[in-house]
């Protein structure tokens, strides 16, 4: 799923070929996007940002 691409390539519970649980936050994430409140360019570059930070600030 391309959400799933999306938002959990930066979570550290993130594990390719694993169960595809779905935490709180990625539900939210799911449902703003789903109602246009937030895009997919938005949480890109929430991930560019996230992705930048030493690992002790992510
Ligand atoms: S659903 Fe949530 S906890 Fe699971 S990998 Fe995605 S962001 Fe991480």
């Amino acid at each position: 799923m391309k959400l799933v691409y999306e938002i959990c390539k930066v979570c550290d519970f993130y594990k390719e070929n694993e169960e595809q649980l779905e935490c709180g936050a990625y539900k939210i994430l799911k449902i703003l996007v789903r109602d246009g409140k937030i895009g997919l360019e938005d949480i890109r570059v929430a991930v560019y940002e996230i992705s930048s930070l030493p690992n002790s600030e992510r």
